[in-house]
């Protein structure tokens, strides 16, 4: 064994050992110290399965990506030393292009078929973290990469940070864990901001995108409080109902499929079947998350009025 494969393997077991340990002290503290938090045998063996079964296929195909990267640096405008300084500033930009990444991945029909996948289970706990697409490295928003490369990153580096950066937001995945003192809440993403985007209640639809830092929600207008009084519910707004996992990786794109497969279709409406918001479609028989969250507050502002005309009862 070389010392490149040795250093691999003992990182894998670090690594699995790392969300293994969570995961079961996670389960321990909600069986049996009343923690909050809720478990189920089957959707957290589905996470676990589709979690090593995305590091196959992703880890097969991340020459793609990684291929892209190294040859961006041709184009590089300088080339940044690895020091303390740059690692920090890469982090923080690396965070930036997680932020975009995540976004569009929301808002862009074709790479949310790939990040459905994330937020197809009905529950908030460590495994679900490791509920990942198969399809990464085909969804071309991995080339979001290359512009780090461009100004200057070391592409090692660059994977290095991003590698910090997830296994940040793996922790992220708990109800066990309530709110953190506020300038922590303010500056970083914590498990009540990241349970707001787990959340599939109207007010919290297409809110807090952010990776390590929730700085860029606050900035871009995406950010949303979990309100305490109003608890998430988690999943899409339209759940799968199913435990199979090739239907769990590949439902959207199926979907995709079959509307492009409709009749009568012109180019604009195939390209929008394409990259339109999620929920869009020709005819308007659909619901985008826009829509719902109009619908909601629409709903909410006549049951105020509504109630403000009502005469005063005793
Ligand atoms: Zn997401
Ligand atoms: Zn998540």
């Amino acid at each position: 064994m070389t010392i490149d494969q040795l250093i691999a393997t003992n990182f894998t077991v670090i690594t699995l050992a790392f969300y293994f340990s969570f995961i079961l002290i996670e389960a321990f503290s909600i069986r049996f110290l009343k923690a909050r938090g809720e478990l189920n045998a089957r959707d957290n063996l589905t996470c676990i399965f589709m979690g090593l079964m995305s590091s196959v296929a992703n880890g097969a195909a991340a020459f793609i990506s990684v291929g892209a990267m190294y040859w961006a640096m041709q184009f590089q405008i300088v080339s940044l030393p690895v020091t303390i300084t740059t690692v920090v500033l890469c982090f923080i930009a690396n965070d930036l292009r997680f932020y975009v990444h995540h976004r569009l991945a929301h808002r862009v029909r074709w790479p949310w078929a790939m990040h459905v996948v994330h937020h197809s289970s009905q529950h908030y706990n460590y495994s679900v973290a490791l509920r990942q697409a198969w399809t990464k490295h085909f969804s071309g928003m991995l080339l979001l990469y290359v512009p780090l490369v461009i100004i200057g990153f070391d592409p090692a580096v660059i994977l290095f940070v991003a590698l910090v950066n997830s296994s940040y937001q793996f922790l992220l995945h708990t109800e066990t864990i309530g709110k953190l003192p506020r300038w922590f809440e303010f500056i970083f993403n914590t498990p009540s901001h990241h349970r707001v985007h787990h959340a599939n209640n109207p007010q919290y639809l297409d809110a807090n995108y952010g990776g390590t830092l929730i700085i860029w929600d606050r900035m871009f207008g995406t950010f949303a409080e979990e309100d305490l009084e109003d608890r998430p519910v988690y999943g899409l707004v339209k759940n799968l109902e199913t435990f199979n996992p090739i239907k769990i990786a590949f439902h959207e794109y199926w979907g995709i499929l079959q509307d492009q497969l409709q009749k009568g279709l012109t180019i604009k409406d195939r390209v929008l079947y394409l990259l339109a918001p999620p929920g869009w479609s020709h005819d308007g028989s659909r619901l985008t998350s826009e829509d719902i969250k109009r619908e909601y507050y629409e709903a909410r502002a006549e049951a105020s009025s509504s109630s403000a005309l009502a005469p005063a009862g005793d």
